[in-house]
C-alpha cells in the first residue's frame, strides 16, 4: 500500500500566511534605539513582509540569492526573516560583532546582492561597505533620524512592493537562510538552511518540551537574530502565535529586566553571559523588578552553570538549559527532567538540569572515541556526533567536506561529552579545549562550573597550559564579583571536595575580564596563548 497524503511543501510561507490570517491580532513590540516602544500586530508584519518580498522580486532578486541583514532584534529584521525567504531569497544574517574583514569575507562568500542595515549600525557598515560593494543598501531608520545621503530607505523599498502580489511557490528543499559559524579557527563556514529544516525545527522547538511556546506566551529573544537564527525563536514565536518582544540594542541587565517587567515577558532566551549579568542584578536589588510568575528562560550557546540555574530558581525564574550549534539550526538537546526524576533529591535534580540534556526528536546522537561508539554509562567520554533533518550535511561552497563529517554521514560537533543511562548528555569539553594531563582527560567545563559556584566568583575559564612533566595541566582564570576577595588557596579548597586531586588546577590567575568571541563565548585560544609559559620552568 502506498500513502495517500498530499505532497505539501514545508515552507516558511505557510507560517507567514497564517500570521496574517489566524493570528493577525497578536502584538509585536520593539524597543527602539531611543528606548520608546514601537508596537504593531502580526497583521501589519504580514503585509509588510509580503511587500518586502514583492519589492525584492521587482528589484531582481533571483531564487536562492542572498540578502544580507546587519540588524539588531527589531521588527524590520523580523520582516526580513519572512519577506526574504518567502520571495525565494536567502536571508543572510550578518554578525556585526565580527571583525570588518570577516564580515566582508562572509558577505562576499554568500554573494549578498542587497543589504538591509539598521541606521544605528551604519558606522560599522561603513567599514565593510568598500570591501563588499552590494548592488543596493537599504537603511531601516529606527533612530528617528533621516536616512543619510548615499543610502536608500527600507521604507521606500517597501513602498515599491505590493502586499497582494502572489508569493512564489517554493520547494521545501529551497534555501531560506544562511548563517556563518563564528569560526574561532579558520575561515567562517556557511550553513545554509532549507525551508523544510526550518519548519521542522520550529515545530520541534515549540513542543511542550523543551520550550512549550503558545499564544499565551510573550517571547523575547535576547539571543541576537544574527546568531544561529536567534535559535529559531522568531519562527517559533510566530508559529505559536505568541506575543513578541524585541529588545533592540539595549542589552544591559537593567534594561532587559525593565523590559521583561513592563512587557510581562514569559519566555526569554540568551547566552549565559547575559543571564549571569541579569542574575547579579536581581541578587543586588531583590524586589526591584516584579517579573511575570510564569517567566522561564532558555539558556544555551555555552554551558549554564548549576549555580546559575539555582540562582534563578531563587527568583522564581525557571531555566531551561539547551545545547546546539549553528550547524544544527541550532537546537540539538535540552535538559528537561523526566517525570520519574521528580522523586530524586534536589541536588541530583539540579545536576541533571545543568547537563546539556536529551536529544530532541529527530536528532540522532552518538558518542565516539578512539575505541569506537561509546556506551551510555555516564562516564566514558567521546565526541558528540549527530544527524537529522535540520543538521547540516555540508558547508556552503567549501569544496571538500573536510573532517567535519564522518564517513557514515554524521556531523562531528567538536564537543566531548558523556551520556548516562537516562540519555542525558553532559558536555565535558570541546575537542580543542580538552586538557590532557599525563594522557588522561580533564574536563575544563566541570571545573569551571564548580568555580562559578563559589560565592566570590563571577566567571571562570579553565584552560590547558603546557607542563614539563604532564604535557598539559589545568590553569584557572578567574573574574571575581565586584567587591569580593578570595585567593587561589581558597578556591583550591572549594574544589578539593568534588574532584580527584590530579584534576585540580595548578594555578589560579585573577583578571578583570575574560576575552570573548563575537558571540560571547570564552575565547580560550587567546587565554592559552597568554598563559602558555605560566607552568613551564623559567
Ligand atoms: P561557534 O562554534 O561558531 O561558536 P555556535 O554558536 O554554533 O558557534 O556554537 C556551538 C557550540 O557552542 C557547541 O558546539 C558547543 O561547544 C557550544 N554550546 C552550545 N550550547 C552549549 C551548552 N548548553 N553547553 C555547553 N556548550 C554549548
Amino acid at each position: 500500500m502506498r500513502a495517500t497524503m498530499m505532497d505539501y511543501p514545508l515552507t516558511l510561507t505557510h507560517y507567514l500566511e497564517r500570521a496574517g490570517t489566524l493570528l493577525s491580532d497578536r502584538e509585536i513590540a520593539t524597543r527602539l534605539p531611543g528606548r520608546s516602544i514601537h508596537r504593531y500586530r502580526y497583521g501589519d508584519c504580514h503585509r509588510r513582509a509580503r511587500r518586502l518580498a514583492s519589492a525584492l522580486a521587482k528589484a531582481g532578486l533571483g531564487r536562492g540569492e542572498a540578502v544580507g541583514t546587519m540588524m539588531w532584534n527589531n521588527y524590520p529584521h523580523l520582516e526580513a526573516y519572512f519577506g526574504i525567504p518567502c520571495a525565494g531569497g536567502v536571508v543572510h544574517t550578518l554578525n556585526f560583532r565580527l571583525h570588518p574583514n570577516d564580515i566582508a569575507y562572509i558577505a562576499n562568500h554568500a554573494g549578498d546582492r542587497f543589504v538591509i542595515v539598521d541606521d544605528v549600525l551604519l558606522p560599522l557598515f561603513e567599514k565593510v561597505r568598500p570591501e563588499i560593494a552590494p548592488e543596493r543598501v537599504f537603511v531601516a531608520a529606527l533612530s528617528g533620524e533621516p536616512v543619510p545621503q548615499g543610502y536608500e530607505s527600507y521604507e521606500d523599498l517597501l513602498a515599491t512592493g505590493d502586499a497582494d502580489d502572489d508569493l512564489p511557490a517554493l520547494d521545501e528543499g529551497d534555501a531560506c537562510g544562511v548563517c556563518y559559524t563564528s569560526g574561532t579557527t579558520g575561515q567562517p563556514k556557511g550553513v545554509v538552511y532549507s525551508h523544510r529544516a526550518m519548519v521542522l525545527h520550529t515545530m520541534a522547538m515549540c513542543m511542550a518540551e523543551p520550550f512549550g511556546l503558545s499564544q499565551r506566551d510573550t517571547v523575547m529573544p535576547v539571543v541576537p537574530m544574527f546568531h544561529a537564527n536567534a535559535w529559531g525563536l522568531p519562527y517559533g514565536a510566530v508559529a505559536a502565535g505568541a506575543r513578541i518582544v524585541l529588545p533592540g540594542p539595549h542589552l544591559d541587565p537593567a534594561s532587559l529586566l525593565d523590559l521583561c517587567e513592563a512587557e510581562r515577558v514569559t519566555f526569554a532566551a540568551g547566552v549565559p553571559t547575559i543571564w549571569n549579568g541579569i542574575l547579579q542584578a536581581l541578587d543586588a536589588e531583590p524586589g526591584r523588578w516584579s517579573l511575570h510568575p510564569a517567566l522561564r528562560t532558555a539558556v544555551g550557546g555555552s554551558a549554564a552553570s548549576e549555580a546559575m540555574i539555582r540562582g534563578f530558581d531563587r527568583h522564581g525564574v525557571r531555566t531551561i538549559h539547551a545545547w546546539g550549534m549553528t550547524e544544527m539550526t541550532p537546537l540539538g538537546s535540552a535538559a528537561v527532567l523526566k517525570p520519574s526524576m521528580d522523586a530524586l533529591d534536589e541536588d541530583t535534580r539540579y545536576a541533571y538540569r545543568a547537563r546539556q540534556g536529551r536529544a530532541m526528536p529527530f536528532v540522532d546522537m552518538r558518542l565516539v572515541n578512539d575505541a569506537g561508539v561509546v556506551p551510555w554509562d555516564g562516564e566514558t567520554m567521546g565526541e558528540v556526533q549527530v544527524r537529522g533533518p535540520w543538521i547540516a550535511g555540508a558547508y556552503h561552497d567549501s569544496g571538500e567536506l573536510g573532517d567535519k563529517w564522518t564517513e557514515d554521514g554524521w556531523l562531528r560537533t567538536g564537543d566531548v561529552a558523556t551520556i548516562d543511562d537516562e540519555g542525558f548528555m553532559k558536555i565535558t569539553d570541546r575537542t580543542k579545549d580538552l586538557i590532557k594531563s599525563g594522557g588522561e582527560w580533564i574536563s575544563s567545563v566541570d571545573l569551571e562550573n564548580a568555580l562559578m559556584g563559589h560565592p566570590a566568583v563571577s566567571e571562570a575559564a579553565v584552560i590547558a597550559v603546557p607542563h614539563a612533566k604532564w604535557d598539559e595541566r589545568p590553569l584557572a582564570v578567574v573574574v571575581l564579583k565586584e567587591g569580593e576577595h578570595t585567593d587561589g588557596d581558597a578556591l583550591r579548597d572549594h574544589l578539593a571536595g568534588g574532584f580527584a586531586k590530579w584534576w585540580l588546577p595548578d594555578d589560579y590567575v585573577f583578571v578583570d575580564e575574560i576575552p570573548r568571541t563575537s558571540t560571547g563565548k570564552f575565547l580560550k585560544s587567546a587565554l592559552r596563548a597568554r598563559y602558555e609559559d605560566r607552568l613551564l620552568p623559567r
